[in-house]
């Protein structure tokens, strides 16, 4: 059961019955609402009673989570319906845009002597100018979660999450080129941000940066 009881000071506060709760119990949810569950037996008078007793200690949780939420972004989470749909769309959407990414980047190494630049095997360099597509991946699985917004496995395989459909298109571009610069580099290391650096024509820190602010409800 739930309901909302307003909090002069608070604002509104969502409280939630459940059957596992055994205390009240206040978390401050990710764009500062304040929510509580309490045991089924308790009144929502006890429970906004007690809000109201700790009232100084839940406005220092909220200050603590308005400075970690501070300019981002959330994307609101999503019905049933809307999920399906957005599946759809992501399970035809980024398999076709990573293909062509990937013939892209290569393009772009090879018309830019990127090649010349990176800091690449020499063994790996002659093998791109002779036609290998260092880009090449296996299976491609478009994931729904809330921790990453791509991965790539150690036998090539990409994981893409189909929220990306939700990302400002240079940002899903940027998360994609990322895991297929994992295909070069299985790390995170100097040469994996020089290639993913050059790539996206320097705008690495830039793009990172933004992307950071999305945040996944
Ligand atoms: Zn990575």
């Amino acid at each position: 059961m739930k309901k909302i009881i307003n909090h002069p000071g608070l604002g509104n506060v969502i409280y939630t019955k459940r059957k596992s709760s055994r205390t009240i119990r206040v978390r401050i949810v990710s764009d500062g609402d304040v929510q509580v569950s309490l045991p089924c037996r308790v009144s929502f008078a006890v429970a906004a009673a007690f809000v109201d007793r700790n009232r100084k200690r839940i406005e220092d949780l909220m200050d603590v989570r308005k400075k970690k939420i501070a300019g981002k972004t959330f994307l609101p989470g999503l019905s049933e319906a809307e999920l399906q749909d957005l599946r759809k769309n992501a399970g035809k959407i980024l398999p076709a845009r990573a293909s062509s990414l990937a013939a892209a980047l290569l393009r772009k190494i090879r018309e830019e002597d990127l090649y010349k630049l990176l800091p690449l095997s020499d063994r790996f360099k002659v093998r791109i100018k002779e036609g290998y597509t260092p880009f090449a991946y296996g299976r491609l699985a478009i994931k729904n979660n809330k921790s990453n917004w791509g991965s790539c496995s150690s036998l090539n395989n990409l994981n893409l999450n189909m929220q990306l459909l939700r990302l400002p298109a240079d940002l899903m571009d940027f998360v994609i080129i990322h895991e297929l610069c994992h295909l070069v580099y299985h790390n995170h290391g100097p040469g994996f941000h020089a290639l993913l650096d050059a790539l996206c024509d320097g705008m690495e820190k830039e793009k990172a940066g933004r992307l950071k602010r999305f945040i996944i409800r």
